[in-house]
């Protein structure tokens, strides 16, 4: 008997054997030739990843949220204005952080499950001179995907500054950094990058690396100020050694590897493949009765699903069940609605046997805690969606 479940969470994910064995192996000197070559492999990489020829990228030992710490410490100097789009719990945790660097903070947000419409994001931005503008791609809380493009686009017509936490959504979601005008774009390896956690990873367009450059105060986190990691990231795609905090070298040994295996895929097929995912997981859900955090199919990620327990259904009891057939899915988040709803993550490898496995688990949990749907029905209706994507 297998002595684990299939993990299915919004992060971490399940990670793909060439990742974890290149995490296995001995640890080399951070000077080390194969490591300088991986390192500069892997800047390369994150490049293409991003789609952002002309962005500069960052890979320090920390989470997402360092990766966010990192774009707020070295863009805000006290006084500057920030407009936040915020979706849920991370929209919160960004203002928060740069409330914290002294910005002026307007939260710009939506009912649950929605997104603020782009002409109220207009509205603000023509009367606030806005530094920053900041997006959650997908917010993990609510599962709701934002229009980046368009948002980066307006950003950019009011002469602000496009930051984007894309922790939830690269390598799963469209994002073509450089295209599009994203001056930041940030995750975390445990994500759609599939990596075990322990990688912020963020690249910094050239307006952003201006903006920091034409800073007036110093930035107020020493860790985390770009002026520390610019040489080092620079010397290691160069191939040649640098230090200012010693590389996870085992994480980033294993980051080169899983940009080979997302590299090889082909950006294209594998967004295309989230989309597959996404799109069978909510067919399955829908089939079977549940209802869905995100107001409407289109704005639903496609990297997670976030579905509403059916009337009557406890939730603790729910993933418990879920657990015992083998699938472990995660609760809510969002603080308003946490105990209505859970969390099911797609993305990095997952593929249709994955959703099925995780239909399979949520039909038997429902089953177990007395939900009437027709037996199957989500598998199904995942397997009609699957064919049809
Ligand atoms: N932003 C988003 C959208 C996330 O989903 C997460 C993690 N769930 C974070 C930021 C923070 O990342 P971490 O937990 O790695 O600090």
């Amino acid at each position: 008997m297998k002595n684990r479940t299939l993990l299915m969470i919004p992060g971490p994910i399940e990670f793909e054997p060439a990742v974890l064995a290149a995490l296995g192996a001995p640890t080399t000197s951070h000077l080390a030739p194969n490591f300088i070559e991986a390192f500069g492999q892997a800047l390369e990489r994150l490049r293409e990843l991003f789609l952002a020829p002309d962005g500069q990228p960052f890979v320090i030992a920390g989470t997402g949220t360092l990766a966010m710490d990192s774009a707020g410490a070295n863009l805000v100097e006290p006084g500057d204005r920030a407009l936040v789009i915020n979706t849920g719990y991370f929209g919160d945790r960004f203002g928060a952080l740069l409330e914290r660097y002294g910005a002026q903070v307007h939260h710009l947000r939506a009912p649950v499950g929605g997104r603020p419409a782009l002409d109220e994001v207009e509205a603000a931005l023509r009367g606030g001179a806005y530094k920053l503008l900041t997006v959650t791609h997908v917010d993990t809380s609510t599962g709701v995907r934002t229009d980046v493009k368009a948002l980066a686009a307006l950003a950019r017509a009011y002469g602000a500054l496009c930051v984007v936490d894309g922790v939830c959504s690269v390598a799963g979601e469209e994002l073509h950094m450089s295209e599009w005008g994203v001056d930041v774009a940030l995750t975390a390896s445990q994500k759609a990058v599939g990596v075990p956690p322990g990688l912020a990873l963020l690249v910094a367009g050239p307006r952003a690396l201006q903006a920091y450059q034409a800073r007036k105060t110093p930035v107020a986190n020493f860790y985390a100020d770009w002026g520390n990691w610019l040489s080092v990231m620079q010397a290691y795609e160069a191939r040649k050694p640098a230090y200012f905090g010693t590389p996870a070298v085992n994480l980033i040994f294993a980051l080169n590897a899983s940009l080979e295996i997302i590299l090889k895929e082909g950006l294209e097929a594998r967004l295309a493949r989230h989309r597959a995912l996404g799109r069978a997981c909510r067919a399955g859900l829908a089939a079977l009765g549940l209802g869905q955090v995100p107001l409407s199919d289109e704005l639903a990620a496609n990297t997670m699903s976030a579905p509403r327990f059916p009337p009557g259904v406890n939730g603790p009891a729910f993933l418990a069940e879920a657990a015992k057939a083998g699938v472990t899915l995660a609760g809510g988040l969002h603080p308003a609605i946490r105990a209505e709803y859970f969390r099911i993550g797609h993305m990095g490898s997952a593929g249709l046997g994955d959703i099925l496995a995780t239909l399979g688990a949520v039909e038997a949990a429902l089953e177990a805690c007395g939900h009437a749907f027709t037996p199957g029905a989500g598998v199904a209706a995942a397997r009609t969606a699957w064919r049809g994507a």
